[in-house]
Formats: C-alpha cells, sequence, structure tokens
C-alpha cells in the first residue's frame, strides 16, 4: 500500500502548480470490489489488535460469545457487539486504549456537559491519519497550496481547531490560526491577509457576517473568502442556503467527532454528500430501535468501525448521528461512500407530549421564511401535566413593522408552518433582532426547563 501511496504523491508534487483533483487518486477512486477487499483484510486484523492490547474490548468480547477467528467477511460484522459512549465513560480516562501511554503523542478530551468527559489518545500514526483524511477531503473541494485558511475552531482540548489545522498543513495550505472569539480581529485578518477559506461552526460564521454587516463590511465584496468549512452542530440544509446568499461563498459540510478523532471528512466539489473514507472507516446505518440495518439510502444511525487507528480504535461505534448511506459512486469519480447532511443526534431529540422533536426541523421551517432572522431558541416546560414548547424568533433585520396585524399574520403564518411539520402546536414568540445570544463555538438552541 506504501508503494501506491507514494506513487499518488509524485503525481501531487510534480504537477503541484495545478489544482490537483485528488489527493490520493489511487486510493480514492480504487474499484469498490478492491476497496470492500481492503475493509474486509483491515476488519479482520483490527479484531484481534483489540482482542489482544485492550482488555476492555477482550472482555466484551468474550461477553458477546465471539472470538476474532469468526470475522472472515464484512458482512461477519454484525456479529460483534456495539460500542457506546458510555462505555467511553466507564472506562475513564483511558481504559479503552490499545497501547501504553509511552506510545502516545496527543490527548483530547470533550467537555463533560453530562457526567465525565471523555479523552481520546492519540498515536502519531492516528494524527498523520487524521490530517490525511482531511487533507484528501479540502483537496476535493479544490482547497490548494495557495490557500489561506482561517481556523476559526477552538483550539485546545476540542478537535475542531487542532484537526483542521493539521488536515490544512498536510495539504499544503498556509494556515491562520484564529480559533474562536474576538470576531473584530478575525475579520481584520481576514480582509488584511487575503484569507480565501474559514473553519468554523454554522452559527459561528453567522455571528461573523453580522459583526461584518455592523462594521459596514461586505464578506462577498471586502474579502477573498470563497469557502467555509461548517460543522460541529448540525445544520439544515436552507441554512447553508441562507451563508451562501448573505455571504457569497460556497458552504461546505465538514464532519467527525471526537470520539473517532476530530473533523475528518468534507462534501466534495459535487456536494452530494459526505465521503466517508473507506479504507479507513467502516460504514454501517441501522434502525436505531431495532439494531439491524436499513437498507441504503434510508435514514438511521451512523455507525462506525475505525479501520486504522492504533491508540482507541473503536468496533461498532454508535455515533447517535442519524444521516443516510449513499453507496453508489461520486461524479466526482471517488468511489467511497458517501453520507447525507446529519438530520440530528439522536442525544439531541426533545419529546414534547410525546412526540419527537429535533432542533434541525425547526431550523428547516424557519430559514425558509425570509421575515425570519437567523436565529432561533426553542424553549420546553411544563405547565401542569402538559409539555409546551415555545420558539423565540428574531426577525430579519430588513422586515421590521410597527403594524400589530403584519406581526400577527407573520405569527400565525409561522405557526401554522411550524405545526405542518413538527405535527405539535408551538408557541411563537418575534424577538427584536439582536436580542437572542450569539455563540462563538457550538450554539445552544435549546432551553429545557423540565430537565433544570
Ligand atoms: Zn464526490
Amino acid at each position: 500500500m506504501s508503494g501506491l501511496i507514494s506513487r499518488a504523491q509524485n503525481i501531487r508534487y510534480t504537477e503541484c502548480e495545478k489544482m490537483p483533483e485528488y489527493w490520493d487518486p489511487e486510493i480514492e477512486t480504487m474499484p469498490v470490489e478492491n476497496l470492500n477487499k481492503l475493509q474486509e483484510e483491515k476488519l479482520k486484523r483490527l479484531v484481534h489488535y483489540v482482542y489482544e492490547n485492550s482488555p476492555f474490548y477482550r472482555k466484551k468480547f468474550d461477553e458477546h460469545g465471539v472470538k476474532p477467528e469468526d470475522i472472515q467477511t464484512l458482512e461477519d460484522i454484525r456479529k460483534l457487539p456495539f460500542t457506546v459512549k458510555q462505555d467511553l465513560r466507564d472506562t475513564y480516562p483511558t481504559g479503552m486504549f490499545c497501547v501504553p501511554n509511552s506510545k502516545l503523542t496527543r490527548f483530547h478530551a470533550s467537555s463533560g456537559t453530562t457526567g465525565k468527559p471523555i479523552v481520546v489518545g492519540y498515536t502519531q500514526n492516528d494524527i498523520d491519519e487524521w490530517a490525511e483524511s482531511l487533507a484528501r477531503g479540502f483537496t476535493s473541494v479544490g482547497l490548494g497550496k495557495n490557500d489561506i485558511l482561517q481556523v476559526s475552531y477552538g483550539y485546545g482540548l476540542f478537535t475542531g481547531g487542532l484537526g483542521a489545522h493539521y488536515g490544512s498543513e498536510k495539504l499544503g495550505a498556509t494556515v491562520l490560526p484564529t480559533s474562536s472569539g474576538n470576531t473584530e480581529r478575525q475579520l481584520e485578518l481576514m480582509r488584511d491577509l487575503d484569507v480565501t477559506a474559514i473553519a468554523c461552526t454554522p452559527s459561528y460564521f453567522l455571528y461573523l457576517i453580522e459583526t461584518a454587516r455592523k462594521e459596514g463590511i461586505s464578506i462577498r465584496d471586502d474579502t477573498k473568502l470563497k469557502m467555509g468549512f461548517f460543522g460541529a452542530e448540525p445544520w439544515s440544509e436552507e441554512l447553508k442556503k441562507r451563508i451562501e446568499d448573505e455571504s457569497g461563498i460556497k458552504a461546505i459540510d465538514i464532519y467527525g467527532t471526537s470520539e473517532m478523532s476530530g473533523p475528518l471528512f468534507t462534501e466534495c466539489s459535487e456536494q452530494c454528500g459526505i465521503h466517508i473514507w473507506a479504507d479507513k472507516f467502516l460504514v454501517e446505518i441501522i434502525n436505531p430501535e431495532t439494531d439491524e440495518p436499513v437498507p441504503d439510502g434510508e435514514i438511521g444511525e451512523l455507525v462506525i468501525t475505525t479501520l486504522n487507528k492504533e491508540a482507541l480504535p473503536l468496533i461498532r461505534y454508535r455515533v447517535r448521528d442519524l444521516t443516510r448511506k449513499i453507496s453508489e459512486p461520486c461524479v466526482c469519480g471517488r468511489t467511497h461512500p458517501r453520507i447525507t447532511r446529519i438530520s440530528g443526534r439522536s442525544d439531541d431529540m426533545i419529546i414534547v407530549r410525546g412526540i419527537n422533536v429535533f432542533p434541525g426541523q425547526v431550523e428547516s421551517v424557519l430559514m425558509k421564511i425570509p421575515e425570519v432572522g437567523n436565529h432561533f431558541m426553542i424553549i420546553v416546560d411544563r405547565i401542569g401535566p402538559l409539555d409546551s414548547m415555545k420558539v423565540q424568533i428574531e426577525m430579519n433585520e430588513s422586515v421590521f413593522s410597527d403594524k400589530m396585524s403584519d406581526m400577527m399574520a407573520l405569527k400565525k403564518k409561522i405557526s401554522s408552518a411550524l405545526k405542518s411539520v413538527l405535527n405539535l402546536a408551538v408557541q411563537v414568540e418575534l424577538v427584536e433582532h439582536g436580542s437572542l445570544p450569539r455563540s462563538e463555538g457550538k450554539s445552544k438552541k435549546v432551553i429545557d426547563k423540565r430537565k433544570i
């Protein structure tokens, strides 16, 4: 395999002035049968590796009555037990690791909003693989050596900042590591250094657009920004459209989770799903109720097996993100499967009067209504025996009316649009532009007072 990689890299270097279409053409366009064969070999090797090196997995396999030898084909993966977030919490901090501390290069840790944080360890190979995965993605949307990527994800224990940073350096682009916050300064540097791409949460980019507007700066006309890599929180197709309309840049979906490494995958230039590198990760989509696989193209819970990770490999990790898998090869020529935009996290689901509601559904409805601004907040409460749901919605700056009848009509239009999608009567409250909190990282879209 190393021969293939070095040949591919030679191609890249000899044509370095021309934008390469692929980072690693042989791997990225490998025929599906070969890719499956490669996955099968890697899966077989992986189950032996975790069984021998992780007491956690040995115990889990034994309890499940499965031995590494039982895994001979890709279909056999279904014999293996799932891994869940709670496993990582129960073995805090390093109980699931397969290597001693002396082989680790880095730690990251998730914020422990509920219970203990999750610690993820990386060997040098894990870091290199991570960076390479993103370099492939960046290349697939046309980012190259002449680009300057402003990384406005937080740097530190959170994987977003350092993940995008290393991916961009691997690619050979120039990194501007602004991290999050200090928005005026971010805008100043973006203009002065001719930044061409940005990586941040979609909600932070909205805040950046708004701040720019207040300062009389247009992202479209006064900067060289042409694309943004947005992720770390679910966002809808409708919000993507808004971002593109308001800033004139291409909004690219970037995906990953800290348990798997961090940000790992992006859409390609076709923007028809996010390519998951099959030589590194094995994707399953399951029905979260029955744990059975769903047919290709149907929505379900994403389950990922890491094929190359050394420090903390994960077997059938239930990510809790809901998506669809697209197996047919992409127009871009890449044969690796794609997943569609994350429509929500099963963890983010709120149940109101027995009805499942995802904040993403609310966002999709609101972003289609031109009078509505970019920010909203869902407030769930229980009054007596009944749940109530209220949505506070900021108006679009340019639409404001003193006329009570106009406001009443708009409220009515929003409530009926929400009702038709959520199947739930929702109280709508229109609030002044700028009155809801802005976020410099992951935004908070729900306040559930029933839990307070
Ligand atoms: Zn593609």
